[in-house]
């Protein structure tokens, strides 16, 4: 009685979903109702570790109590102004941002995307006004296998075809090249016309793909030598996700030749509370905007800067820096012993608690595949919750408020399904 009501929980919402919503992602069969700190729970009651935190957007944990409060008070005392007027918390949000980050402005949007549009539009009228890109010419550089989010604009600059494939006509002043390839980048920055290098320090959707360890540091000098603006995309990698607060840059950094000249944030900048957003740089880059040129409704709202404040002051005060570096290494090093152990599992890597086990997609006895989908649902049924990306890769980031006792039954869960999987 209590299984058949159970599944039909299950079974209703999903077919809620499938029936009333858009076919735009392919969710693993789970179906949650509640989370806190590093945990989840679906509607039957079943808890699961959560090893995908919406895509790092939950760092500091599901319902930071403190968030909570913050997001319950703000709520019943002003929610939306509008930017026709100033409001009581922007000020001292865009005050903590830079501070935080060590940037002298800061742009307020909603969602990544609409981050990275605003970069990508400041670095044009930056390049037509500064640096004197004739009309119309400027073209920013991009890398292959990029993730920047889903306008018209940015999936123009995507070399997926499942993102591109379908919409156009695209925007034109991209150039694609190879990631994690200097030479390449130096070549590209010799058309005059090049305003900035926009990218990723780990390609995260592309499967936590890792450059070199001075690749950011090379590409910064290129950028700088050429006259062109280094932006980093950090929604992903950014607040403390790679074991550094940023991940394109140490935190003792404070040289700004050595900095990027533009730093974009999203995900975590609200702890999963609210879409938070913003892009980070220096007057010089910041004052292309004026009265006018630019703007969101929702951004720089009180709701969403109080709770920004409140997220960034969490990953202080809970030391989730530290704590992810300590434990990144750990995971490494434990996923390694899985590496050796079987010959389908192929290598990690990452940072922090950023990271990524590649695995060989078989096929089983009975004609049936085995790939980083199957394993997931292994790995489900086992109490822990990950999403496989291009089939053989599955991407393991926790929320950074894990313990080390919380990640070592992370890791026994992860062995004992790729035993099952064997
Ligand atoms: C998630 C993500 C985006 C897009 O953010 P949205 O809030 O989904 O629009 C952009 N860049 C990177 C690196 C991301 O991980």
């Amino acid at each position: 009685m209590q299984e058949t009501s159970i599944r039909s929980k299950t079974q209703r919402a999903i077919e809620l979903e499938e029936r009333f919503g858009a076919h735009n992602y392919h969710p693993l069969p789970v179906v949650l109702d509640s989370g806190l700190g590093v945990f989840v729970w679906d509607v039957e009651g079943k808890r699961y570790y959560d090893l995908l935190s919406a895509y790092s957007a939950v760092n500091q944990g599901h319902c930071h109590p403190r968030l909570v409060k913050v997001m319950q008070e703000q709520a019943a005392r002003m929610t939306l102004t509008s930017r026709a007027f100033y409001n009581s918390v922007l000020g001292d949000y865009a005050r903590v941002v830079c501070e935080t980050f060590g940037y002298e402005k800061m742009l307020p949007m909603n969602t990544g995307a609409e981050a990275v549009e605003t970069a990508v539009k400041m670095a044009r009228k930056w390049g037509y006004e500064k640096k004197g890109i004739p009309r119309d010419q400027a073209k920013v550089v991009v890398c292959e296998g990029n993730f920047h989010g889903r306008t018209i604009s940015i999936i123009s600059m995507s070399t997926d075809p499942d993102s591109q494939g379908g919409f156009g006509p695209f925007t034109p002043g991209f150039e694609v090249i190879a990631y994690d390839d200097i030479p390449a980048l130096e070549k590209a920055l010799e058309d005059p016309n090049v305003c900035a290098f926009l990218v990723e320090p780990i390609q995260g959707e592309k499967g936590v793909y890792t450059p070199a360890d001075d690749y950011v540091e090379k590409a910064i000098a290129a950028c700088k030598k050429r006259n062109v603006l280094f932006i980093c995309d950090e929604i992903q990698t950014g607040i403390a996700r790679t074991g550094r607060l940023l991940c394109g840059i140490a935190d003792e950094e404070r040289d700004p030749a050595k900095r990027p000249d533009v730093v974009i944030l999203a995900k975590a900048l609200s702890g999963g509370m609210y879409p938070v957003s913003a892009v980070l740089s220096r007057h010089e880059v910041m004052d292309v905007f004026t009265p006018g040129t630019h703007g969101s409704t929702y951004g720089g709202n009180p709701m969403g800067a109080k709770l920004a404040i409140e997220a960034l002051a969490i990953v202080k005060d809970e030391g989730l820096i530290a704590n992810t570096q300590r434990l990144g290494k750990i995971f490494r090093a434990e996923m390694q012993k899985l590496v050796d152990q079987y010959d389908f599992v192929k290598l990690v890597r990452g940072k922090g608690l950023l990271n990524a086990l590649v695995i060989e997609p078989r096929t089983a006895a009975d004609g049936s595949p085995k790939t980083a989908w199957e394993l997931c649902l292994l790995l489900r049924d086992n109490g822990l919750l990950a999403k496989p990306t291009h089939g053989d890769i599955i991407r393991f980031a926790p929320p950074l408020v894990i313990t080390e006792e919380q990640l070592m039954e992370c890791v026994n869960i992860i062995a004992l399904s790729v035993r099952q999987f064997a």
